[in-house]
């Protein structure tokens, strides 16, 4: 497409929040780029990560990304390609590299390795992104060298098509996908890819819930991350939510998160095969509608729908987690639920911001750690509110886990 955006975007030097940018989140952002009245400006955003299910349906999004200079990558979801379920579900039908059947260990050829790659990239370049995201499959546990062999032939294969033939050259952006064993062990991976010519690490780990995994799963993460930093290339967390704030404070620059999701990823339960009854429910529509979540910028926390309107409901309670950014301007707090998708969008953005204008390094990490503190505060306050409903109660537990991480590399750095 005429109309990309070819230069080195910013998000490749700076920290920057990536949108995450879905089928059911575009018409949202759509919106918020709109500013909440004619005369006001919408939110800007810094860039995006379009997942291909969404682009190869070509919305007139990301025409507006374009005209409007946001950068993008899409995900090319070739993870998802070792699985069954890409075979059930229709979108990935209008992907032009997914294959017939599910991908094994083993099963990619050099040949064929470089074909997916560079169907990838020409995919990525019909798009307009700005970078390339090159394919990726899982680093599983179970037959590592084999997932590794081929993980190395897809990056290979990319960087040398970057630039050559039809492929315009771009920045690159490896991908990787690490299991248990790759976590623990981030040497696996590093060598490999600093042997490429590479802009930039991608790194969404086979499974991860910043909300609920243990104080040690999320400090082993952020080592995993921070070595591959310290290699001198910029990482990108893939889908971590408000976890994504003590990642920048310790010096990781950039995240991705979807609108309102509960900033998790299991590889595993997405792959798996629908039963027949989640088939049947996708084929009446009657799937999808999921649970409406709320991010309050106060608790650093996406909450359920059902516990939002408990906060929203309560006149003393609600009066503490006012917005008074633009997504909330115009319109009542306790409909705050109508908007969500766009007020996540909006605060997000805010919180950014904020913390990348604190001047060093240390004052980033005192940023986020009174954030913490004041969100921790602030749960408990919700919880005793809460507690005369009966019904169930949200939990901040991973407020003081996340506190904990960032006070652990605190004192490794000072130890250094
Ligand atoms: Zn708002």
């Amino acid at each position: 497409m005429s109309d990309s955006v070819a230069e080195r975007p910013l998000f490749l030097d700076e920290s920057t929040f990536l949108t995450r940018i879905t089928r059911q989140d575009g018409r949202a952002i759509e919106d918020a780029l709109g500013g909440p009245t004619l005369f006001e400006e919408g939110v800007k955003l810094a860039g995006g990560v379009v997942e291909a299910t969404y682009a190869a349906a070509d919305p007139p999004l990301l025409k507006r990304l374009r005209a409007d200079r946001v950068p993008y990558v899409v995900d090319p979801q070739t993870v998802r390609f070792t699985g069954e379920r890409f075979l059930q579900v229709g979108q990935f039908e209008r992907i032009p590299y997914a294959p017939k059947a599910p991908l094994r260990p083993g099963d990619l050829t050099n040949s064929a390795a470089a074909e997916l790659a560079l169907a990838v990239m020409r995919f990525q370049q019909d798009v307009g992104a700005s970078c390339y995201l090159a394919a990726v499959l899982p680093q599983q546990d179970a037959d590592l060298q084999a997932w590794m062999i081929h993980n190395e032939q897809l990056l290979a294969a990319s960087c040398a098509a970057n630039g050559t033939g039809e492929i315009e050259r771009r920045p690159l952006i490896a991908q990787v996908v690490p299991g248990r064993q790759t976590l623990a062990s981030p040497e696996l991976v590093m060598n490999r890819l600093m042997d490429h010519p590479i802009d930039a690490v991608y790194v969404q780990p086979l499974r991860l819930n910043p909300a609920h995994d243990s104080l040690e799963k999320l400090a082993q993460y952020v080592e995993f991350l921070l070595a591959i930093r310290d290699c001198g290339v910029s990482v990108i967390a893939g889908r971590v939510g408000a976890f994504g704030l003590v990642l920048q404070a310790l010096g990781i620059p950039s995240f991705d998160s979807g609108l309102c999701q509960a900033e998790a990823f299991d590889l595993a339960s997405l792959n798996r095969p629908l039963t027949e009854r989640e088939r049947q429910r996708r084929a009446d529509g009657s799937s999808g509608g999921g649970d409406r979540r709320v991010y309050f910028e106060l608790l650093k926390t996406t909450l359920k729908g059902r516990h939002a309107r408990a906060i929203l409901s309560d006149r003393q309670l609600r009066a503490r987690f006012t917005c008074s950014l633009g997504c909330c301007q115009h319109g009542g707090f306790e409909e705050l639920p109508n908007r969500r998708r766009k007020h996540y969008l909006w605060v997000r953005h805010h919180e950014v911001k904020e913390l990348s204008n604190q001047p060093t390094a240390e004052l980033r990490r005192d940023w986020v750690h009174e954030r913490l503190r004041d969100a921790r505060g602030a749960g408990s306050a919700v919880r005793k509110a809460l507690s005369n409903g009966g019904a169930d109660l949200p939990t901040f537990e991973h407020l003081d886990r996340w506190i904990g991480v960032l006070a652990r590399q605190t004192r490794l750095t000072a130890a250094a």
